[in-house]
C-alpha cells in the first residue's frame, strides 16, 4: 500500500466498520465467510463469500433478455408524456430510472413518493438516502456509477397509497423493456410489490428475502424495502438485509 492510498483505504474502512456497527454487527461479519478485500486502484472495497446462499428457488422463466437490443434511451422515448393509466392525473414528474444504464445491478422499488416525484429522480427522500446508504456503505459501490435504479411504476400514486393492479399492468412494459436494455447481472426487489410484479404472483416478503429467483434468467434478489426499514428499525431487518446485500456482492463476482 502506497502511502498517498492510505488515507483512502482507512476512511472507506472506517465507512464499512461505522456501517456495520450500526447494523448491529461487532466485528467484519464470518457467518457467511465474508472477507473484506480492499482495492487501493478503485478506492473499492468489495466482498467475496463462499456459495453459502441459502435455499435456491428458481422459476422457470425462458431467458429472452439477452437477444434482445434497445437502449434505455429508446424505452424513455417510447414512454413519452405517458397517460396509460391514472396515476398521470396527479404526477409532477414522471421518475423514470436513474443510474447507469449499463449498471450489473438494478434496484427495482415500488413507486416515487412525494420527493421523487418533485425532483424527478427515484430513491431521493428519506428511503432513498438509506438505499444509498446501503448500497454505497454497506457494499461500497458507487449508486450513480455501479447500480440503475427504477421503480414499479413511474409515477407517484395521491398520497403514497399502494399502486393499483390496473396501474402495475399498464407500466409493467417499461419496466420490462427497461431491464432488456440493461441486461443486468443481478436485479434486487425491494420490497413486496415489486417483489410480487417481477415474480407475477403474491410475495410474502418476510418470508421469501434473503432468497435467489429468476426473473428472465436475470438472478433475483428479494429483499425489504428500505422504507419499511426505516419504519421497522431493528437489528434484525438491518442485518437481514445486509445479508441479502452480501449475497448480491457475491453473486456480481461470479
Ligand atoms: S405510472 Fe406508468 S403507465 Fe401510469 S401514467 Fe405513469 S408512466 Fe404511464
Amino acid at each position: 500500500m502506497s502511502t498517498s492510498e492510505r488515507p483512502v483505504i482507512l476512511r472507506n474502512l472506517r465507512n464499512y466498520l461505522t456501517f456495520l456497527k450500526d447494523y448491529g454487527f461487532s466485528g467484519i461479519p464470518s457467518d457467511s465467510d465474508i472477507v473484506l478485500k480492499l482495492q487501493p486502484n478503485t478506492n473499492k472495497a468489495t466482498l467475496s463469500t463462499s456459495n453459502n446462499e441459502g435455499p435456491t428457488k428458481m422459476k422457470a422463466t425462458k431467458s429472452i433478455t439477452k437477444k434482445i437490443n434497445i437502449s434505455i434511451e429508446k424505452v424513455r422515448e417510447a414512454l413519452g408524456d405517458c397517460n396509460r393509466c391514472d396515476l398521470h392525473k396527479n404526477r409532477k414528474t414522471i421518475v423514470f430510472g436513474s443510474g447507469n444504464p449499463h449498471a450489473e445491478l438494478v434496484f427495482v422499488g415500488e413507486a416515487p413518493g412525494a420527493d421523487e416525484d418533485e425532483q424527478g429522480f427515484p430513491f431521493v427522500g428519506r428511503a432513498g438516502k438509506k438505499l444509498t446508504e446501503i448500497i454505497e456503505k454497506g457494499m461500497n459501490l458507487d449508486r450513480e456509477k455501479d447500480t440503475y435504479i427504477c421503480n414499479i411504476v413511474k409515477c407517484r400514486p395521491p398520497s403514497n397509497r399502494d399502486p393499483k393492479s390496473n396501474e402495475i399492468e399498464s407500466c409493467n412494459p417499461f419496466l420490462i423493456k427497461q431491464l432488456q436494455a440493461i441486461k443486468p447481472k443481478a436485479i434486487v426487489a425491494l420490497g413486496k410489490p415489486a417483489a410480487s410484479t417481477l415474480l407475477g404472483r403474491t410475495v410474502p416478503i418476510m418470508k421469501e428475502r434473503g432468497n435467489w429467483y429468476q426473473y428472465e434468467g436475470i438472478p433475483l434478489m428479494l429483499t425489504l424495502h428500505p422504507a419499511y426499514l426505516l419504519r421497522a428499525y431493528t437489528l434484525e431487518n438491518r442485518r437481514n438485509v445486509m445479508s441479502d446485500m452480501h449475497k448480491v456482492l457475491a453473486k456480481l463476482k461470479e
